[in-house]
C-alpha cells in the first residue's frame, strides 16, 4: 500500500501547472534580485567619495563589487598596493599615480579568463580613491605581486610623502628613470621616482636625502629594505644579507657571489632583458669592469659596492653616528665625506677600542686586550710566504702564531 502512495507523490511534482508556478516564481525572485543588483549598481560613486551616505566599509564593499565584480576589485586593490602614493605630478589633467594603476590593473586583467567590464582611467581613479579613503580593512590586507609571472614593473619612491623639515607636501623632480632591483627571486625591472622639498631644497631619493650640505641615511625608524648601489642599481635586502654569511662561513668572493646569482636565476635575467626590449638601457654606472655584463645580471663590482656600503653604514650605526654622518665628495669637518673617508675614521676608531663582547676570565687568560691581529682566515697560522720578515716589532715584542698549547 505504502509502495503505490508513495508512487502517487512524485507525479504530482511533475504536473505542469506547478511547475509552471515554481518557474514563474524562480523568475520573479531573480528578477527581484536583479533589480536590486541594477539599484546597486546604479549608485552614484562621486556620492560616495563625498560622503553623502551613512554606509560603513561593508555596503561599500558590496557596491562596488556588484558593479566590477569581486575578481576586477581584487585586481585593482593589487594595483593600489603596488603604486606608492607618493606619485603626485598630473601630466595632461591624469595623475601619473592613476596611469599607473591603470596600466597595472589592466596588465593583471589581461592575465584572467572571462568576459570582464573595462572601466577608463577615471573610473577606475573613482574606485580607487573610494577603497583607498572609505575602505581601511580591505585595504589593509595584504597582497603581493612579486611572484607575478608577467613581469610588472616596481615602483620605486623615497619613504616619505611630506618633508622631513617643514611637514610639506613633496613634487615629483624628474620623470621617473629605469632602474633593476637585485631580489632572492631574480631581477626586477623598476621605475624610479624621486621627490624634493622646494621649500627646503631637499631632495629626497630612495633610500637617502640630499640638502645643500650632502647626503644622509633616512632615519632607522623608516624601515627601508633596499640598498642604493648606484642611481640604477637597488639590492632588497633579505638577498644582500646572504653575501656577509657566506663570506664569513663559506668564503664566497664577490665575482662567486655574482657568478651564482646569475646561475641560479638565469631564466629570470632573461625574462628581465627581454622585458628591456623597448625600452631604453639603463644609464648610469656602466664602465669597462662591466664588460660582458648582460641586463639583468649581477656584477661582481655591484655586489661589493653593495657590501662596503652596507657594511659602512652598520659601523656608522654602532657609533651612533649613522644619521649625523654627511656624505659629500670633499670632506668638511669631522663626520663628513665619502665611504672611504667613513672607512678611514672606523679603521682609527677600531684600532684604539675593543670590540664589544662578554669578557669572561678564559677570554682574559687568552690575552683579551693585548691581542693584535695583523690580518684575517688562516694566513696567520700558516706560512704562505718563505721571505724573511722581521719577527719582531718595536712596541710590539715578538711576533708569534696563536699557540693553543
Ligand atoms: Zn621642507
Ligand atoms: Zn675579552
Amino acid at each position: 500500500m505504502s509502495h503505490k502512495s508513495k508512487k502517487k507523490r512524485p507525479s504530482s511534482l511533475f504536473d505542469l501547472d506547478n511547475i509552471k508556478v515554481s518557474m514563474q516564481a524562480k523568475v520573479s525572485r531573480t528578477d527581484r534580485v536583479r533589480e536590486l543588483l541594477r539599484g546597486l549598481r546604479e549608485v552614484d560613486v562621486n556620492a560616495l567619495i563625498s560622503n553623502e551616505y551613512d554606509l560603513d566599509e561593508h555596503d561599500i564593499i558590496t557596491i562596488l563589487t556588484s558593479k566590477i565584480s569581486v575578481q576586477m576589485l581584487n585586481y585593482l586593490h593589487k594595483a593600489l598596493q603596488h603604486v606608492p602614493t607618493n606619485i603626485t605630478r598630473v601630466v595632461d589633467k591624469t595623475p601619473m599615480r592613476s596611469a599607473i594603476i591603470f596600466k597595472v590593473f589592466t596588465s593583471l586583467q589581461s592575465t584572467a579568463t572571462g568576459t570582464f567590464i573595462h572601466p577608463t582611467v577615471e573610473e577606475l581613479e573613482t574606485y580607487g580613491k573610494i577603497l583607498e579613503t572609505r575602505c581601511p580593512l580591505f585595504m589593509s590586507v595584504d597582497t603581493d605581486l612579486s611572484n607575478q609571472d608577467s613581469l610588472l614593473d616596481k615602483y620605486l619612491t623615497p619613504p616619505v610623502s611630506v618633508c622631513i623639515r617643514c611637514d610639506k607636501h613633496l613634487s615629483m623632480r624628474n620623470n621617473p628613470s629605469r632602474a633593476v632591483l637585485f631580489t632572492l627571486n631574480g631581477p626586477v625591472p623598476c621605475s624610479k621616482f624621486t621627490l624634493e622639498c622646494r621649500n627646503c631644497s631637499i631632495h629626497f631619493g630612495v633610500c637617502n636625502y640630499t640638502d645643500r650640505s650632502g647626503t644622509c641615511f633616512y632615519p632607522l625608524n623608516f624601515d627601508l629594505d633596499l640598498i642604493e648601489v648606484s642611481n640604477v642599481t637597488y639590492f632588497h635586502c633579505d638577498l644582500y644579507q646572504w653575501m656577509p654569511s657566506l663570506s664569513n662561513h663559506c668564503w664566497v668572493s664577490f665575482s662567486e657571489f655574482a657568478e651564482a646569482y646569475n646561475e641560479i636565476n638565469e631564466k629570470q635575467i632573461q625574462t628581465y632583458a627581454n622585458s628591456l626590449k623597448d625600452s631604453p638601457i639603463l644609464e648610469g654606472d656602466a664602465d669597462d669592469s662591466d664588460k660582458g655584463i648582460l641586463p639583468g645580471e649581477m656584477s661582481a663590482k655591484a655586489i661589493a659596492k653593495c657590501f662596503w656600503q652596507c657594511e659602512t653604514e652598520l659601523e656608522l650605526l654602532s657609533h651612533g653616528l649613522r644619521e649625523t654622518w654627511v656624505f659629500m665628495a670633499a670632506k668638511s669637518g669631522q663626520f663628513t665625506g665619502t665611504t672611504d673617508d667613513v672607512m678611514e675614521y672606523i679603521d682609527k676608531k677600531r684600532s684604539e677600542e675593543l670590540y664589544l663582547h662578554n669578557c669572561s676570565a678564559h677570554c682574559r687568560e687568552k690575552g683579551c686586550g693585548q691581542l693584535y691581529v695583523a690580518d684575517g682566515n688562516w694566513k696567520l697560522r700558516y706560512a704562505h710566504c718563505m721571505w724573511k720578515v722581521p719577527i719582531e716589532l718595536v712596541g710590539f715584542g715578538k711576533i708569534n702564531y696563536p699557540s693553543y698549547r
